[in-house]
């Protein structure tokens, strides 16, 4: 299974910025990615193709939506179809980040439709799931990844995992804090959303891929990364520089 190294830009850089910081990442990584690593850039939509076009010769590369909408076409003003991700060369969209949830006010329906609309129109997709810090507190950890699991794969057939989908644990009060889960953390929250997955696909569950998103930085990423259950990260501020992603990457 290759490990998932996913940069999320959210919103920041212009298209020319990503196009070149994308470039910068392919220049420091093409000839030394492990065969073990896959890597996925989220950068805002006008910089889409801009981003596709820089990573068209890097092997092992490819890009992704921040967000879609679960529908082809139709009267939706400022949405996006999984077509027309695809026709700016993305292989990937995000659905339920915690900035979509917790700031636009996504329902756990809402990030349901939009995985499994995805998935049937052709993409892949990187569910994200994660507690606030007033649901772990008050022990409600697993009720909530479970809640968030059964709804975000609604719709989400046996026969389309585990290539079509990836799930992405990021603790709510992780992201962008500064506050890194701790090892104990994310192996339990990791092996609870594992047991979750094999409950509801059987084997082909312990396939699909689990990555750890909050604060992940160059300097911990290795640590991180080579934790039980952990297949990839989902990494925001720290995949902004080529330098620091590019060093993620090769961790
Ligand atoms: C994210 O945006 O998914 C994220 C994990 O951000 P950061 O790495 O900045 O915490």
């Amino acid at each position: 299974m290759k490990k998932l190294m996913a940069a999320n830009w959210k919103m920041y850089k212009t298209a020319g910025e990503a196009r070149t910081t994308a470039a910068s990442l392919a220049a420091l990584t093409a000839d030394t990615l492990p065969d073990d690593r896959e890597v996925v850039i989220f950068p805002q939509f006008t910089a889409l193709s801009p981003v596709a076009d820089a990573l068209r010769h890097a092997a092992g590369y490819s890009v992704g939506g921040q967000d879609v909408y679960p529908a082809a076409e139709g009267a939706y003003t400022g949405e996006i179809s999984p077509g027309m991700l695809m026709d700016c060369g993305c292989a990937w969209v995000l659905t339920g980040h915690s900035e979509r949830r917790h700031v636009i006010g996504e329902s756990d329906e809402l990030v349901g439709a939009k995985t499994a609309f995805s998935i049937n129109a052709g993409l892949k997709v990187v569910l994200c799931i994660g507690e606030t810090i007033e649901e772990r507190e008050a022990g409600r950890l697993g009720e909530v990844l479970k809640r968030q699991l059964d709804t975000g794969l609604a719709g989400v057939k046996g026969d389309a995992v585990p290539a079509a989908i990836a799930v992405a644990y990021e603790p709510v009060w992780a992201i962008g804090t500064g506050k890194v889960a701790g090892p104990p953390e994310i192996v339990e929250a990791h092996a609870l959303v594992r047991q979750l997955l094999v409950a509801r696909y059987g084997q082909p569950g312990n396939a699909i891929r689990i990555l750890y998103g909050g604060s992940v930085k160059p300097e911990n990423a290795r640590e991180i990364i080579a934790l039980d259950n952990v297949d990839g990260v989902l990494v925001g501020g720290a995949s902004l520089q080529a330098d620091s992603f590019s060093r993620i990457i090769l961790a």
